[in-house]
This record gives structure tokens, sequence and C-alpha cells, in this order.
């Protein structure tokens, strides 16, 4: 009547992708809530290299011609993001989006992830926002099998996986969970447009990431660039 030897369970791992183009609070809240609530041993945030459905600074000529936006350099979305996370012993963030060459696409992410942590449970946090288009990620039907996922709920999007009913009924039901997590209604693309005009981003962001995002001059629209000339 020995106690039954207890097998040390599988290490936990969120993963929280993202342009991070700036990382905000409302990422960070995510990250900690998924993690608290699925006893996450770690959260690797990872920013995208080039993401497919943006556009990123190596189109700039056709961006401007368009008006589309580029995205910042993957160094200071890189950089921004380990300023955010550097204080919380649970956060990590990966290089493996910004130094694989191409596209990024949330399936290679996986699977290089996957590769790297053999042996440990990985949840991919993603934003109500997201998971409406995620059957027009690439090889979805792969996705599922990398990870568990985690829906989380962001303001303004509805939390539902109606249009996923039929694709998950043959998945295990712990492939894909919702969770509500604290409602803040922060949006990068929110931050930028503040920052281009002048107007606060404290306490949208982390402190850190305020301060460099005013050394970098990111997001200052052409006109702001120049102070006092106008
Ligand atoms: P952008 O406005 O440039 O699209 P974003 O704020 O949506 O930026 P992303 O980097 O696109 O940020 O998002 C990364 C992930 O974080 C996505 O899964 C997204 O749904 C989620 N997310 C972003 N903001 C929030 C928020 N306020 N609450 C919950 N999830 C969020
Ligand atoms: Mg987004």
């Amino acid at each position: 009547d020995r106690p039954l030897q207890q097998q040390p369970r599988a290490r936990r791992i969120g993963i929280m992708g993202g342009t991070f183009d700036p990382i905000h609070n409302g990422h960070l809240v995510a990250a900690s809530e998924v993690g608290h609530r699925f006893s996450l041993d770690e959260v690797i945030f990872v920013p995208t290299g080039r993401p497919w459905q943006k556009l990123t600074d190596d189109d700039a000529p056709v961006a401007k011609a368009d008006q589309a936006r580029a995205v910042s350099p993957a160094e200071d979305r890189y950089l921004m993001t380990v300023i955010a996370t550097a204080s919380n012993p649970r956060f990590t963030v990966s290089r493996v989006d910004i130094e694989r060459e191409g596209d990024t696409y949330t399936v290679d992410t996986l699977r290089d992830l996957r590769r790297m942590h053999p042996e440990a449970e990985l949840y991919f946090i993603t934003g109500a926002d997201a998971l409406e288009s995620i059957l027009s990620w690439q090889d979805w039907e792969e996705l599922f099998e990398l990870a568990n996922f985690i829906g989380v709920s962001r303001p303004g999007y509805e939390l539902h996986v109606k249009h996923l009913a039929q694709h998950l009924e043959a998945l295990p039901p712990d492939t894909l969970q919702m969770l509500e997590i604290p409602a803040l209604a922060i949006s990068s693309t929110e931050c930028r447009a503040r920052a281009a005009r002048g107007r606060p981003v404290w306490y949208l962001v982390p402190d850190g990431v305020v301060q460099y995002i005013a050394k970098r001059k990111l997001y200052r629209s052409p006109r702001a660039s120049s102070p006092g000339v106008s």
C-alpha cells in the first residue's frame, strides 16, 4: 500500500500571438487571465513577422499608394513586447515568427513551438475578433491538432463559435474553450491613432511602452512629425 506515485503533469504553455503594434493592456490582461484560469506555467508572446493580412514596411510603396497602413518594424514590436512582459516571471517572448522568412501563418507558429516543446500542452489564446476569421487561417484543421484554443471576450465582438460548431463536433470537447475576461476596450489601432494625434496612451499600454513609442517616434503622422513647422 505504497502511495501512488504522482505523475508530474505536463507543462502547460499559453501562446499569445499578435502584431503587437503596439502591445497594450488588453493583450496583457488576456494572457494573465488565461494563465490563471488554466494554470499555465508560461505564456509565450509571439510577435508576428509579416502578418499575411496586414501590410508591412516592405510593402511601403504599395501601401502608400493605396493608403493602407505599414506595420512597424518587427524589432520595435518585439522590443515593446519584451518591455511589457519583462516584470512577469511567467511571461516570455519568442522570436520564431519574426525570424521565419515570408508571411506569418499561425500554423507555422504552432508547428515551431510544438517542436521546441514536444512534451507540453499548448493553449493558443485568441480574441473574439480573431476567432471569427479562424476558418480563413491557413491549414486551420491542423491548428486544432497542434494546440488547444482559448477564445477570450473582447469588447465590441461576440464570443461565439456557431460557425465552427460543425467542424468542432469531431474533435475532443476541450479543443476550443471560451473565457470571459475583464473587458478592456483597447486596440492597437486606437493606440496608434492617439499617438499620431499627440493624445496620451498612458494606462492603455505599460509605462515602458509609452516611453519606447516616444523614444522611437513611432506612429507619428507625417504632419505631426515636424512640430512647430505647420
Ligand atoms: P490592431 O488594432 O492593430 O488589429 P489589436 O489591438 O487587435 O491590434 P492584435 O495584435 O491584432 O491587437 O491582437 C493580438 C491578439 O490579441 C488577437 O487574438 C486579439 O483578438 C487579441 N486582443 C487584442 N486586444 C484585445 C482586447 N482588448 N481584449 C481581448 N483580446 C484582445
Ligand atoms: Mg487585431
